[in-house]
């Protein structure tokens, strides 16, 4: 009897705090503010999953994966110490959709299944909420991973601009990123929140904010 109460009382209390996990899946195109939103969210203490870092766990040598990708890319595609090269990977795969339709078979079953293994850890520690930042998640089919799908957006023009800061791609490149992705619109009528990014930081942050505290009510309704 008295157990009974006492599990009564703990679902009730879950309800009432949201003590229950809820997994966001935080999504959106090249240089739109994913790690800039995901940051915000780890310093207010939220888990944050980084699925690039999962992807780069998969790429790890001698596993299963790596050896995908030598069959399928050939063996210039590893570094002189056995790894693989994911800018020299990325350079060809981004230029031609059969060989990214390629690499996305390879390596999103596996980093689909270490994603669920690592949601199902934080299940079972209670964890209140999980972000999952995912570029692909939309693309992958991983939303049957999430309860939501948050994407942040910014106009090409500042996605360019701030891709030439980080001199990471030239311009070509970028385009060549942005067009093998999905159309803003797709991205946003999926969406179940939207983060602007295309202003000052400190905006995005009262946003990020704002968005959080509704996560800390459940039944707060998020726009
Ligand atoms: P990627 O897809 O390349 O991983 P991302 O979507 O994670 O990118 P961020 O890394 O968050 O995007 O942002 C890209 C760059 O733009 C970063 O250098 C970041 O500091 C900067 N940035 C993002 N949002 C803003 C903003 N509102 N104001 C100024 N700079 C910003």
């Amino acid at each position: 009897m008295f157990f009974g109460t006492l599990t009564l009382r703990l679902i009730i209390f879950r309800l009432e705090w949201g003590w229950l996990v809820k997994v966001i899946g935080l999504t959106g195109g090249i240089g739109s503010g994913k790690s800039t939103v995901s940051q915000i969210l780890a310093e207010l203490g939220v888990v944050v999953i980084d699925a690039d870092k999962v992807g780069h766990e998969a790429l790890k040598p001698d596993t299963e994966v790596w050896r995908e990708i030598v069959v399928a890319f050939g063996e210039d595609i590893l570094t002189s110490t056995g790894d693989i090269d994911r800018k020299k990977l990325a350079g060809r795969v981004f230029r031609d959709a059969s060989s990214l339709a390629r690499l996305s078979r390879i390596m999103h079953p596996r980093m689909y299944d270490m994603v669920r293994a690592q949601l199902e850890g934080y299940r079972r520690q209670g964890t209140n909420v999980v972000i999952l930042e995912a570029p692909l998640l939309l693309e992958a089919g991983w939303t049957s991973l999430v309860d939501e799908v948050w994407v942040t957006l910014a106009s090409e023009s500042t996605v360019l601009k701030r891709l030439e800061q980080r001199s990471e791609l030239s311009e070509s490149e970028a385009l060549a990123r942005i067009g093998s992705q999905l159309s803003l619109l797709e991205r946003i009528s999926r969406a179940d929140v939207v983060i602007n990014t295309d202003c000052e930081l400190k905006e995005v942050r009262a946003r990020v904010w704002e968005l959080w505290q509704g996560l800390q009510s459940p039944k707060a309704k998020r726009a």
